[in-house]
């Protein structure tokens, strides 16, 4: 039987009905949609026009705005060192948060060999990062503040528009990592007031390979693109959009916009029902992250005296992650739940579950059982192997 997919902060499955709408681009109605001269490539660039429109709508922002990427791993990567080299006459410092994806910690890190000054800010308890620490730490020589609206592990939502009014307040640009609010919380990029908005496809129900970063245009966010080619996306990101793929992703924007608000009461509901039953049932545990500041789906959860590592073995009809995804190769404790003040233990014994569109109130009931069980089992007999042994 397939395990209970509870990984939906590593990577969604495809809706069905993003897959139907990107089926005819792989097949018949193939064609570059830079081909201009054709009715080919006309076709396929209407599609990627009204995609483009779609991912724009479900940020408020403008078509126009939109720059189609590989994902958010490359949009962060264009943001943060595009906006920092192209700004590089008018400053030097850049600014992120102790708790940001690898991405964007990588990225800071690689400006500081371009001679770029760099500040990583820690966060409290609660994921949240602290505003006055914030504004301490700006200076007339700051580019750029670089801030996740939705934390992958922790699911901890930050205050942007405060975040975006301290930053502009110093002559700052505004960065955020998108990639797991859009389409969970209602993002709005004039609300909360940013320059500069990273998103992924597969984080929101689209295929994996595409995202976009959105750029304000007025007034206009300038960065410096990161490859060099044919000048497609505005000069900003060579290379032909794949058209599939991005009519996935303006498939996936349309149904996230349209069901949003009754598939995030639906799925918060879940989450606090399975957090209920492993809080009441398994003490002592820890959840990590905000209260209420998070993403619906999300519970980050330490169950005291048990590696995650070692009940995640002993659970294969469940998948889900201990710490992060993108970390968890090299098995070191999630740095994201050591930047909240818990020790190594505490960390190697969080998992990250996340519930998503397709989870059903049955495999709740069933993953909390499960959960339950092993649990139970690893803690009354800590040095054996479970898995196998039908606890
Ligand atoms: C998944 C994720 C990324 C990376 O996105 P890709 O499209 O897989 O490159 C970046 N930031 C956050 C917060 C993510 O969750």
């Amino acid at each position: 039987m397939e395990p209970i997919y509870l990984d939906y902060q590593a990577t969604t499955p495809l809706d069905p009905r993003v897959l139907e709408a990107m089926l005819p681009w792989w097949g018949a109605r193939f064609g570059n949609p830079h081909s201009t001269g054709h009715a080919r490539g006309r076709d396929a660039g209407a599609a990627v026009e009204a995609a483009r429109a779609e991912v724009a709508a479900l940020i408020g922002g403008d078509p126009r705005e939109i720059v189609f990427t590989s994902g958010a791993t490359e949009a962060n990567n264009l943001a943060i060192k595009g906006a920092a080299r192209f700004h590089r006459r008018r400053g030097d410092h850049v600014v992120t948060v102790a708790t940001e994806h690898k991405c964007v910690l990588e990225s800071v890190r690689a400006l500081e060999a371009e001679g770029f000054r760099t500040t990583i800010l820690p966060v409290g308890p609660d994921g949240l990062l602290d505003l006055d620490r914030l504004a301490a730490a700006l200076d007339d020589r700051t580019l750029l503040v670089s801030v996740m609206l939705a934390n992958n592990e922790i699911g901890t939502i930050q205050p942007l528009a405060e975040i975006a009014r301290i930053a502009h307040a110093a002559g700052a640009l505004v960065h955020t990592d998108a990639a797991q609010a859009a389409g969970k919380i209602p993002v709005d990029v004039a609300a909360l007031d940013v320059d500069l908005m990273s998103l992924s496809a597969h984080k929101l129900y689209g295929p994996q390979g595409i995202g976009a970063l959105w750029l304000r245009r007025r007034p206009r966010a300038r960065i410096a693109p990161l490859f060099d080619g044919g000048g497609q996306e505005r000069g900003l990101r060579s290379g032909t959009v794949p058209t599939p793929l991005a009519v996935g992703f303006g498939a996936a924007c349309a149904v996230a916009r349209a069901e949003m608000p009754a598939e995030s009461a639906r799925i918060a509901a879940l989450r606090d029902r399975l957090a209920e039953l492993l809080v009441s049932r398994l003490a002592p545990v820890y959840v990590n992250g905000h209260p209420t500041r998070r993403l619906p789906g999300n519970l980050s959860i330490g169950f005291a005296g048990v590696e995650a590592t070692r009940l995640l073995a002993a659970l294969p009809e469940l998948a889900l992650s201990a710490g992060s995804a993108c970390t968890s190769a090299a098995v070191e404790p999630s740095y994201v739940v050591r930047a909240l003040g818990r020790d190594d233990g505490e960390a190697a014994a969080t998992v990250r579950i996340a519930l998503g569109r397709f989870t059903t109130a049955g495999e709740v009931e069933r993953a909390a059982e499960l959960l339950i069980g092993r649990v139970t089992a690893l803690r009354a007999a800590p040095g054996l192997e479970l898995s196998g042994m039908g606890v």
